[in-house]
């Protein structure tokens, strides 16, 4: 019934997973639940849902499958067709924002948080024969709820006559979480292992851990790509900054020959022809470095005197880094000038960026993919031979009881460092740099990473399952439970909204827990409707809801000067959107209307990527903005039948009287997040008052909050705001701020 290309089942019988067709088949037709753990590229993403279409289970009710992030679930979904030779219309995807599924779908590809909200309208989930838990081990908030919600909904169907079957699939890590968990099933599922075609891969641990792990990345690239043979480098960096600053570098590096006539495309993305003074240094200390390396003899480094002048500081550092070419192995060493492909990998990245790695890079190029841990299990990337691992990732840190969040890089877990070796042994044997010693390895880094619902709050979730009448959200199945703190925060967060009265859930609640945004978004919205608000709110919320808006600092870096003169700019224009009054007083969400207004105009007139450019705002939060605009507003109308609301593009901006009654909204939203001005007779003698001029007094934080960078507020300094969240970099800051009146 599945007309396949003939490239493409070849490639398919090349995967393990393939041989083992006829054993998951009857597992899964035997059993109700079933594990299914295989290293990551064994075929699972891509070939389980069609082995499940061929046996019929698509036939009266669609097959499900879920991501923990969009990036996978859009580009599995077209993988997918591509291989059955079936469209988008029937192998389709659905992330928060957008998607494609059609009356025709049967194989539906969609993020956990999507498939949670569908169990909210509809617990059974009749519309599916079998639903797939994908990444199971990557212990996403979602996940780990379906995964408890549907150890119960499967009895449920099968005592209907109507059976439904799980399956959870997982890379080979920490199984017992799901299996030794008798809550979560009564009967431990059947697990299959898949064995995949893994080539070994050495690992080359650094002897010291640098402090500057990207510039070590950096060069451990450039000797890879000028002393080893063929075949791709992966690089795993922590964020979406270090990956554009590598890119940068590198293809500074190895620039595109003329000729190689992709040198446009290379440019046109995030590089500029400006000369970055910063990357020359520093890639004129990479020559110079290399250059002096090569004639530097084996020395034993236990036989060592004390170093007299700054030269032979040098040539300490010299030795330590030339020591390291003892890792690159047995390999033999060949000239290689050849131009190297970069791309960044990111999960901000536009789809069809995202789509480049996945391409042959042009003839003669060496790829080279700079990645966050995006490209750890969720996409397998073909042609890699050289993974280098910093070691590090990034977390968001909540302070359970404050809110504040701030990021911190940290050294990741054995496992995700293990898979990211992995990475490396997909076509051959590979190679795995790290970027730390041993001993850091061995002693600093944890086991596993924390599952995502311990270090999360869960105001949302708790919400939701209140809705769902677990009344006991401490009994709940979870895989791993969540902390207790966490939880009760939650419940009182709740009950100061008003969602929960003495734990249980109210009309507000329930209105709130239809909205597909945070719970203190979700009671903006419910209160909208009077003064013909809605449409205010609806684009203040969908702007808050959207990471990174408005930029803090040009992306095409070119020498400080410029940079201060842009960021000035973007100041002025962000002061003129505020306007006066009211509308200043409302703060960040008066710029965010304006700004949203504004680019949507820009982009009726076609020039929305260059206004973008010019005025701070990141493109592709101003396309989220507008999805989730356009869901919320259908969401609404399905709720309160007789709004007539429509998503203006041309939205005017509010009257004064408006922005007033905005300001209140954000304060019943944002109630438990007020912040006072710290007044000059507090501050103590001793201390320097000018550093005091943008600092709050937060309820629950002892240390003085302050405004953002480029809040608008900084000129009325109002005595109360409220704020949407404190995040931490070298002092504590708000975001979403609004100035409100003491009552
Ligand atoms: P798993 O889920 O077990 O990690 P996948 O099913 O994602 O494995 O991948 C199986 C194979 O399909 C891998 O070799 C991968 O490189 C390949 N693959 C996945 N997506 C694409 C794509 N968009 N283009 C080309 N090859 C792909
Ligand atoms: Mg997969």
């Amino acid at each position: 019934q599945v007309n396949r290309k003939s490239t493409i089942q070849k490639a398919r019988l090349k995967l393990p997973i393939l041989a083992e067709e006829q054993q998951i088949m009857e597992t899964i037709n035997e059993n109700p639940v079933v594990i299914l753990a295989g290293e990551t590229g064994s075929g699972k993403t891509t070939q389980v849902p069609q082995f499940l279409y061929e046996a019929g289970y698509a036939l009266k009710k669609m097959i499900a499958i879920t991501e923990p992030r969009r990036v996978a679930a859009i580009s599995m979904s077209q993988r997918v067709a591509d291989e059955m030779n079936l469209t988008s219309k029937e192998v389709s995807y659905l992330i928060r924002f957008e998607g494609n599924v059609t009356d025709e779908t049967k194989i539906k590809f969609m993020t956990d948080g999507v498939l949670l909200k569908e169990v909210q309208s509809d617990f059974l989930l009749r519309k599916y024969s079998v639903v797939i838990l994908d990444e199971a081990h990557e212990r996403s908030v979602y996940t780990d709820i379906l995964i408890g919600l549907l150890s119960r909904i499967v009895p449920l169907r099968k005592k209907r006559g109507d059976p439904l079957k799980l399956i959870i699939m997982s890379a080979t890590l920490r199984l017992e979480d799901f299996t030794n968990n008798q809550r979560l099933f009564k009967i431990t599922p059947p697990v299959i292992k898949v064995d995949a075609r893994q080539f070994p891969v050495t690992i080359h641990f650094n002897k010291r851990t640098n402090e500057n792990y990207l510039k070590e990345a950096f060069n451990k690239a450039v000797k890879i790509h000028t002393k080893l043979p063929d075949g791709g480098i992966l690089i795993f960096v922590t964020g979406q900054q270090e990956v554009n600053t590598l890119v940068r570098k590198l293809r500074k590096a190895f620039p595109l020959r003329h000729k190689d006539n992709q040198s446009n495309k290379n440019e046109g993305d995030s590089d500029s022809e400006n000369s970055d003074k910063e990357i020359e240094d520093d890639l004129k200390q990479t020559l110079k470095r290399r250059k002096k390396v090569k004639p530097v003899p084996k020395i034993n480094l236990d036989d060592y005197s004390v170093p007299g002048d700054n030269e032979d500081l040098n040539l300490e550092e010299e030795i330590n880094t030339d020591s390291e070419d003892e890792d690159f192995g047995d390999v033999n060493i060949v000239s290689n000038n050849q131009p190297l492909w970069v791309l960044p990998l990111f999960s901000l990245l536009p789809s069809h960026k995202q789509a480049e790695v996945f391409k042959p890079p042009p003839e003669g190029c060496r790829l080279c993919i700079v990645s966050t841990n995006v490209a750890e299990t969720s996409l397998t990337i073909p042609n890699i031979k050289y993974v280098i691992d910093t070691g590090k990732t990034k977390v968001k840190l909540y302070d359970k009881v404050t809110g504040v969040t701030s990021y911190i890089v940290t050294w990741t877990s054995k496992a995700s460092a293990d898979q990211r070796a992995g990475r490396a042994g997909r076509l051959g044997p590979g190679h795995c740099y790290r970027l730390y010693s041993s001993a850091v390895f061995n002693d600093t880094f944890q086991e596993f990473s924390v599952p995502e619902i311990q270090q999360k709050p869960v105001d949302d979730l708790y919400l939701q399952m209140k809705c769902m009448n677990i009344d006991k959200v401490v009994n709940f199945p979870f895989p791993t439970v969540p902390d207790l703190l966490q939880l009760q925060t939650a419940d009182k967060r709740l009950e100061i909204l008003g969602a929960l009265k003495n734990s249980k859930v109210t009309p507000l609640g329930r209105a709130i827990s239809r909205f597909p945004v945070l719970p203190r978004f979700g009671k903006m919205l419910a209160l909208s409707h009077q003064q013909n608000l809605l449409p205010y709110t609806i684009c203040i919320v969908a702007a808050l809801s959207v990471q990174e808006v408005l930029l803090e600092t040009p992306i095409l870096q070119t020498n400080s000067q410029e940079v201060k003169n842009i960021r000035q700019k973007w100041a002025a224009i962000r002061r003129q959107w505020a306007g006066v009054g009211n509308s200043l007083l409302l703060g960040d969400p008066m710029v965010f209307l304006r700004a949203v207004g504004a680019a949507e105009y820009a982009n009726s007139e076609g020039s929305l990527e260059k206004f973008c450019l010019e005025n701070g705002l990141r493109q592709k939060a101003i396309t989220e903005i507008r999805k989730l605009r356009i869901q919320l507003t259908n969401e609404i109308k399905t709720n309160i039948p007789n709004s007539d609301i429509i998503v203006d593009p041309k939205l005017s901006p509010p009257s004064d009287i408006q922005a007033k009654l905005l300001r209140q909204i954000m304060l019943a939203g944002m109630g438990d997040q007020v912040a006072r001005k710290i007044m000059p007779e507090e501050i103590k003698e001793d201390q320097d008052k000018t550093k005091f001029k943008y600092a709050y007094h937060a309820n629950n934080i002892e240390e003085p909050v302050f405004l953002h960078q480029g809040s608008v507020l900084k000129k009325t300094l109002p005595e109360f705001v409220v704020y949407q969240e404190i995040y931490e970099t070298n002092k504590m800051y708000m975001r979403g701020v609004t100035a409100i009146e003491p009552e």
